[in-house]
């Protein structure tokens, strides 16, 4: 039998979120009369925007005549969607991207995982501590080298040669974003030592804060050394029908020959048929109709709750790290319990399931994750059985 890749074995026993849903399944099981509310796993929870429902049905007319029947889509996406996300996403902050430079896709998860075929087993990546539990299952995966930047924001970079950095803002788990000029550091550290940056913009859309950026090319010369990602799953509600788009610029030139662009591209017609035309449509509809408010609505809506949160915490003196430009809360452990030990403790008293923080990194433990994605009726309960005795 073919030997399986022992990097495999190397990872935890289940991801992060499976073994929630495992929990989740065993309380229900046990308490079934209990209402439990469930504020841990980043789903949300309002319906698709109406102007994506109506691309939804558009496309359908579309798939049903024969004039405007269309087959598998190009490997990167359809040009229609592309050319509003540069028209929406970009030249509206003044950033140039060529269409060839967009790879769409059904999910940011997947291309920031499959982005790592493209380079050499063995190398070394640096990533935040706390961090979204998929760029260390997928490093793990590779049989790479794993630096944890636990001081991010005094932009202490790691001392030894790092490949690739991994940048994650607004950031999953702690919500918090990155300065316009600590990004600019990242950047320049990146240009002066060879190394590359994902940067994974996946609740760009949750930004209020003025000082950051709502794309890395925001800054000079990064097109020449960063990748970003972003995902409709968050933006637009499209965590079930699934949507993102990659940017790799032509200008990332590897080894001096041979541009990652070319490489991605390459990759993608191989392994991929394109996203869904639904989806696409769907999206395409919304910027075509201008409906942003539609979306930005349900973005309120997650960030009212996520703003009942952080204010419930901080006057409990609870300490709290986030902002509110993300859906996610990210919190002090009561009593310097640890994170499981809360997470329990949170569901036998108070019937509520977050999530660990030591599920996000070593730096996570003593910590808990909230997210703003449940409904306003379920956030406000949750602070009203917590207020008691937490
Ligand atoms: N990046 C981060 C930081 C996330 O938290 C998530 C999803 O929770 C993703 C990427 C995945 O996005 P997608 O749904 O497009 O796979």
């Amino acid at each position: 039998m073919a030997n399986i890749n022992n990097n495999y074995l190397n990872l935890k026993e289940s991801y992060l979120f499976a073994k929630i849903s495992e929990e989740k399944q065993k309380y229900i099981q046990n308490n079934k009369n209990k209402k439990l509310i469930d504020l841990s796993i980043g789903d949300v929870t309002l319906p698709l925007p109406p102007s994506a429902i109506e691309g939804i049905k558009k496309a359908c007319q579309n798939l049903s005549k024969k004039d405007t029947f269309t087959g598998y889509p190009p490997s990167s996406g359809h040009n229609f969607l592309k050319d509003e996300i540069i028209k929406n996403d970009y030249l509206s902050r003044n950033i140039s991207i060529d269409n060839s430079e967009i790879f769409i896709g059904d999910s940011s998860k997947s291309d920031i995982c499959n982005m790592l075929d493209l380079f050499e087993s063995n190398i070394t990546v640096a990533l935040q501590d706390p961090v979204y539990p998929v760029y260390v299952d997928s490093n793990i995966i590779k049989g790479n080298n794993i630096v944890y930047m636990t001081d991010i924001y005094n932009f202490l970079p790691p001392k030894k040669h790092i490949d690739i950095i991994y940048l994650c803002f607004p950031n999953n788990p702690t919500g918090k974003v990155i300065s316009k000029e600590l990004l600019k550091k990242y950047v320049d550290y990146a240009l002066e030592n060879n190394t590359l940056i994902f940067f994974d913009s996946a609740y760009e859309a949750f930004i209020q804060d003025k000082n950051t950026v709502h794309s890395i090319y925001e800054i000079e010369n990064a097109k020449k050394v960063a990748i970003e990602f972003r995902s409709f799953s968050k933006t637009a509600g499209f965590t079930s029908i699934r949507l993102a788009y990659t940017i790799v610029p032509k200008d990332i030139v590897i080894n001096n020959k041979v541009t990652l662009n070319s490489l991605f591209k390459r990759l993608k017609d191989t392994k991929y048929n394109g996203p869904s035309y639904l989806s696409e449509f769907a999206m395409y509809n919304v910027y075509k109709t201008n409906n942003f408010n539609e979306l930005q609505e349900n973005i309120n809506y997650y960030l009212r709750n996520t703003k009942l949160l952080v204010n419930f915490f901080k006057s409990k003196n609870i300490t709290t790290s986030s902002t509110v430009n993300s859906p996610y809360v990210w919190i002090k452990c009561k009593d310097n319990m640890n994170s499981w030990n809360f997470f329990y403790y949170m569901l036998d008293k108070f019937m509520i399931l977050g999530t660990p923080g030591s599920g996000f990194g070593k730096s996570g433990e003593g910590h808990f994750r909230l997210t703003g994605f449940g409904t306003y009726e379920d956030t406000k309960e949750a602070i009203e059985r917590m207020s008691k005795e937490l």
